[in-house]
């Protein structure tokens, strides 16, 4: 019988890419997979074929040889055993442990979990950045057994389950399955005496205190990342890192906007209408607002590079101070002659209650005097 085409085989043109080859080949695997097709022979066939089709097409050397002298070129894949086949574990990673192969790597060294702290400052703090110190609980390495979780003078010993590779091998079908044992849970080693203080885990839980560095300008929301400060890997691998997650707490006065800042300053009318200087608090020193003559309520003066640092150290933000006019609360008898002289000479429009929307004031006015004038 003669040898199908391995591009026919696998459902793709002879100028298929490897991720093409790849996808194809893994669409058919799945869908003539022994496990899912139990006791048909014909999926078995169709199984094996694909696979023997994959190994000689994902590899460039093979692919070029197979292009170039078919079948023969390939020679070695007479006898082809699917069960030898390593590039399973590659196609199926991903599938999780649909056939058992996502199980099947061997658990070695493992990073450390990240681990997460909220930490809420002062405005000012944000403003101006801080130095301070946190408190997190956490899980080290051991320092009685250094984290190898036998007690000392002890060391591990081989599994006797998987005889140290931390897998089970057996066979289904054609080809064998490994899967993680469950003895030592992959690691290939057994702890026959654990450590006291850690009661074998190689790990303890403590309070760590650290000290973080908060940059001036940092926002509610952003993190700060401290490598290598969180929990301990296992079986020596790398420990994961700590992020601390900043909130800013609100400002009596500020309110941040990026980097700029507004506030409302709430002024005597009769500065607004005569104009002069203003202080208001700023993040370093106090700022001076020049308020010129006949300024309107509502009118916002911004003030360059006055607002919050940039986290990055991109300059500053602007400060941009609102004006609002403040209708005394109470009057003695001598201020409100006082405004009625003044009233007396002011212009009626504007007193009405609405001079804020002045474009509005004008429009109706200009109107009535469309028509009456
Ligand atoms: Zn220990
Ligand atoms: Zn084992």
């Amino acid at each position: 019988m003669s040898k199908r085409d391995y591009y026919e085989i696998l459902e793709v043109s002879r100028t298929a890419g490897d991720q093409e080859i790849k996808s194809s080949y893994r669409k058919l695997a799945l869908k003539y997979h022994p496990d899912r097709n139990p006791g048909d022979k014909k999926a078995e066939e169709k199984f094996k074929e694909a696979a023997e089709a994959y190994a000689i097409l994902s590899d460039g050397d093979k692919r070029t040889r197979y292009d170039r002298y078919g079948h023969a070129g390939v020679g070695g894949a007479q006898g082809f055993d699917p069960s030898q086949f390593t590039g399973f574990e590659d196609i199926f990673s991903g599938l999780g442990d649909i056939f058992g192969f996502g199980g099947a790597r061997r658990a070695g060294p493992q990073r450390g979990a990240d681990l997460r702290y909220d930490l809420e400052i002062k405005f000012e703090q944000s403003a101006r950045g801080v130095e301070t110190s946190i408190q997190i609980p956490r899980h080290e390495a051991c320092d009685t057994c250094k984290g190898i979780g036998a007690a000392p003078g002890t060391s591990p010993s081989p599994c006797p389950q998987c005889r140290g590779t931390g897998q089970l091998r057996y066979q289904q079908g054609f080809f064998t399955v490994a899967r993680t044992c469950g003895q030592c849970r992959g690691a290939g080693k057994v702890i026959a005496k654990p450590c006291q203080a850690c009661r074998g885990a190689g790990t303890i839980e403590q309070m760590r205190k650290l000290t973080v560095k908060i940059p001036a300008g940092i926002a509610t929301g952003q993190r700060l990342r401290l490598a290598g400060e969180g929990e301990a890997g296992t079986l020596g691998g790398p420990p994961g890192d700590l992020y601390v997650v900043i909130f800013v707490r609100e400002h009596e006065f500020f309110q941040r906007d990026g980097n700029d800042l507004h506030c409302a300053v709430p002024l005597a009318f009769t500065t607004l209408a005569l104009g002069g200087e203003i202080t208001v608090p700023g993040i370093d020193a106090e700022q001076t607002v020049k308020i010129p003559e006949s300024t309107q309520t509502g009118t916002t003066f911004r003030l360059r590079g006055k607002g919050m640092p940039d986290v990055s150290g991109r300059g500053h933000g602007d400060l941009l101070v609102t004006v609002q006019a403040m209708t005394p609360k109470k009057l003695t008898k001598e201020q409100k002659k006082l405004l009625e002289q003044l009233a007396a000479t002011l212009p009626e429009q504007t007193v009405t209650p609405s001079a804020r929307d002045e474009d509005e004031d004008r429009g109706i006015f200009g109107k009535v005097k469309d028509i009456f004038g």
